[in-house]
């Protein structure tokens, strides 16, 4: 499964998902710290310019 990057406003953090395709189209992503829908999704095709971690 794809996994999907955020960054939660509320926890000032980046939250991994996996989700299925289906799953990811719903919409319907909640952070699984705080439960908040203030998520931004991190482009990971723009990843490669900033270089990765460790
Ligand atoms: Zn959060």
């Amino acid at each position: 499964m794809p996994v999907y990057e955020y960054y939660c406003d509320k926890c000032q953090r980046e939250v991994t998902f996996t989700l299925t395709i289906s799953e990811h189209d719903k919409g319907r992503i909640t952070c699984p710290k705080c439960g908040g829908k203030a998520l931004r999704p991190l482009l990971s095709t723009f990843v490669s310019q900033t270089s990765r971690k460790s």
